[in-house]
């Protein structure tokens, strides 16, 4: 993953070092101000309210295959950057491309079909349909984009991965709040989306359960390919990801790579909810505004 924040002149360094960090993902990348990835953002904000930047400039790049976490305090933009990203809400300012697609130059009308066919999404209230069994709430994506034959089998198929293939018949109502994730998690994969957006998918999980649901999202990258952006406030669901992204008022001021918990919950500890860092932790000074954080690929990492 690469990142940094936009809104200013690049130098040759910067862009040389973006291409690199476009090149050490999954993706190719192209050598230019656009390293190639799943998801691209450039200089991407969002105010509300004129002149309260919910999230500031971000230059932002994703390549494919990768597992992205997004963590920092209530407030602090997580759901605003997912939210953009995903094409369900529209940035004040910059770029996002998905798979190469500027989201900005879509209709809606465009932009909910490329939402149907290459996104997937999974919240933490799982949304199913309560008038739907639990096979026609994961074979739903697959409707809305015209039927075919085999949508059931690719449904069922779906189910049986998120191990409930038994419960196909039943209805959400029969459903606990983990069975109900896994349901979400197989409606989110059926269409076999280039990004998973994930916005605290555990968040009203208890722990086991949420391990659980952390699991196929992991496998879904790992052995699927599948490409994850989820928004987390837990440590532990954070430390599953292959990089973790920390924003603080509207501003991405650190990554990690291949954190474990203790060292995410030190490094939360650091982010004040003030925005005033704390001398605690091993945390780094925030990176100078022309300065791109790198990160190298670590694929196939254990986890
Ligand atoms: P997080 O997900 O990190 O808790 P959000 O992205 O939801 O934070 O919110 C970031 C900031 O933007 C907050 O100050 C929030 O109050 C504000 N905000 C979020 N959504 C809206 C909205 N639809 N209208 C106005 N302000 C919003
Ligand atoms: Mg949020």
């Amino acid at each position: 993953m690469f990142w940094r924040r936009g809104g200013h002149p690049r130098t040759e360094a910067e862009a040389a070092a973006a291409a690199t960090a476009g090149r050490a993902g999954a993706g190719p990348a192209s050598g230019t101000r656009s390293p190639a990835g799943a998801l691209v953002l450039e200089g991407v904000h969002r105010e509300y309210k004129r002149g309260v930047p919910a999230l500031r400039p971000l230059d932002l790049t994703v390549p494919s295959g990768r597992f992205l976490a997004v963590m920092g305090p209530s407030g602090c933009g997580k759901s605003t950057l997912l939210q953009c990203a995903a094409g369900l809400d529209r940035p004040t300012g910059g770029t996002v491309r998905i798979g190469g697609t500027d989201l900005s130059s879509l209709s809606e009308t465009r932009l909910t079909r490329l939402r149907r066919e290459r996104l997937g999404f999974v919240f933490q209230a799982h949304n199913l349909v309560p008038s739907l069994s639990v096979l026609e709430n994961v074979v739903l994506p697959l409707m809305l984009g015209g039927t075919a034959a085999g949508d059931e089998l690719r449904a069922r198929d779906a189910l049986a991965a998120v191990g409930l293939a038994e419960r196909a018949g039943a209805s959400p109502a029969e459903l606990s709040g983990g069975q109900s994730q896994r349901v979400a998690i197989a409606r989110a994969l059926v269409t076999r989306p280039d990004i998973v957006f994930a916005d605290e998918p555990t968040g009203a999980l208890d722990p086991a359960t949420a391990q659980e649901v952390l699991a196929l999202l992991r496998r879904a990258v790992d052995r699927d390919g599948h490409t994850v952006v989820m928004v987390t406030h837990d440590p532990v669901a954070a430390a599953r990801a292959d990089e973790i992204l920390f924003l603080e008022r509207g501003r991405v001021v650190d990554c990690l790579e291949g954190a474990d918990p203790d060292q995410v919950r030190r490094f939360m500890g650091a982010l004040g909810r003030d925005g005033e860092r704390r001398q605690a932790g091993p945390v780094k000074a925030p990176a100078d505004t022309r300065t791109p954080v790198l990160s190298t690929a670590h694929a196939g990492a254990a986890r």
